[in-house]
């Protein structure tokens, strides 16, 4: 089959060349996929693309002049994707479901305990042979209570290893959930009131988007530490900023950005970056960012290629992707 992959990273080549065998015909683009970009698609049967590429319905719809007839994304979050465009274009589409939430999880308390132990500027201190402690005290994570929201494969995961440090967790979920073991499910009234930290792992969708504000932070403890690893648009960062400056949020950590696209995974070091709210953050003390890499593994990079090319041999035989299928309802071939 041929495809075209875009916003592909270096270090990904290898993991999908293992993944593939040969098998598929694979065009490597390291550009996003965008009007600009969908040229590439010419010829080719299927695209596979990434978070930050544009899957919306007027690329859809170029995409579908070319004669695109499937689309996978190397993520498991598919909110950059106009599921009901490509219904309606007859275009089907696959994701990977769930691969290594331990990549994500650990990534997440590697910013918890980043930020609270001050190691981005102990290591700044150090650089210059500045070894004095001030600035830099924390607090025992052991007895404080974590709020984790949504209980899936990645909350869970994050679950998991604060109750290894010894935290109290407690989590909500939309879903009704199965008796889970380490977490105690709470309100979400609950879980603000009651949480020291607070970590998002629900996906991005109408309902969830900027669910952190203003009027939700009144109710967090002061001094909270909000940890963000999911979909940058499920914080309303403005809001988050203002509650940072005020104290009421203590520590934010967020390896994802609601402004994201267009500037995370490439350098712009000699750009002019017109992006205010981003420089707030960065030079915040209180915040640690990261560039969507806790997905960033071995193991889960090699998952995702292996299930990215499983998709693109499950859609070629039987035009059916199982469980990967993220088609809007009653479009399976
Ligand atoms: P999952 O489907 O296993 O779990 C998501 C959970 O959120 C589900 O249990 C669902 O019921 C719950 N949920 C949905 N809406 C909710 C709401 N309004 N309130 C409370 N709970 C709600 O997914 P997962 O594998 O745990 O992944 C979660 C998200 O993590 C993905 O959607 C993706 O956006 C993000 N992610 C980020 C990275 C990264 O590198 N930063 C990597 C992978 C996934």
């Amino acid at each position: 089959m041929k495809v075209v992959a875009y916003s592909i990273k270096s270090f990904e080549k290898e993991f999908l060349a293992k993944a593939n065998q040969k098998k598929h015909d694979i065009t490597l683009i390291s550009n996003p996929l965008g009007l600009e970009t969908t040229r590439y698609a010419e010829g080719k049967d299927a695209v596979v693309v990434f978070t930050n590429d544009d899957v919306s319905r007027p690329v859809i719809e170029q995409l579908a002049a070319l004669g695109i007839k499937f689309i996978a994304t190397r993520s498991t979050g598919t909110d950059h994707i106009d599921k009901q465009a490509a219904a309606q274009y007859g275009i089907k589409l696959a994701n990977v479901p769930h691969y290594s939430p331990q990549a994500i999880a650990e990534h997440t308390v590697a910013l918890a305990l980043s930020l609270n132990r001050r190691l981005a500027k102990a290591q700044e201190h150090a650089q210059h042979f500045d070894f004095r402690q001030e600035g830099l005290m924390g607090f025992n994570f052991y007895g404080k209570t974590v709020g984790v929201i949504g209980l899936g494969h990645i909350g869970q995961a994050v679950a998991n290893i604060f109750t290894g440090l010894g935290c109290l967790v407690i989590g909500y979920d939309i879903a009704p959930q199965p008796e889970l073991k380490n977490i105690t499910t709470v309100t979400l009234e609950e879980l603000y009131a009651q949480s020291d930290i607070i970590s998002l792992h629900t996906p991005l969708t109408p309902g969830t988007r900027h669910f952190i504000n203003a009027a939700i932070l009144k109710q967090m403890k002061d001094g909270v530490m909000l940890l963000n690893t999911s979909r940058g648009c499920l914080i309303n960062t403005a809001d988050v900023l203002k509650a940072l400056n005020s104290g009421k949020v203590g520590y934010l950590g967020m390896d994802v950005y609601e402004h994201e696209k267009g500037l995370f995974f490439e350098d712009h070091e000699h750009d002019a970056i017109k992006d205010s709210l981003l420089q707030d953050l960065i030079s915040h003390p209180d915040v640690l960012v990261t560039p969507h890499q806790a997905y960033l593994t071995r193991e889960a990079v090699q998952q995702i290629a292996d299930q990215t090319i499983k998709n693109l041999d499950m859609w070629q035989q039987s035009k059916c992707v199982g469980k990967a299928c993220i088609c809007a309802k009653n479009c399976r071939a």
